[in-house]
């Protein structure tokens, strides 16, 4: 699974929490994507909230 995916999920995810919040609202183009990677529901590779197998197949 690319990296790129968890980013397209992530976009399109309304439970999208990440870890950092100020440095991604402050930071329009910051370096904390908007990514499963940086979601506080993502758990060893696996979202938490089983959102990521529904909305992978739609992106
Ligand atoms: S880890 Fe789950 S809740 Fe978080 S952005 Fe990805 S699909 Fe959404």
């Amino acid at each position: 699974m690319y990296s790129n995916t968890y980013q397209k999920v992530a976009s399109k995810c309304d439970e999208f929490s990440p870890f950092e919040q100020n440095d991604v609202f402050s930071n329009a183009v910051g370096e904390t994507s908007v990514s499963c990677v940086n979601c506080e529901h993502f758990d060893s590779n696996h979202c938490g909230l089983d959102l990521y197998d529904k909305i992978v197949n739609e992106v």
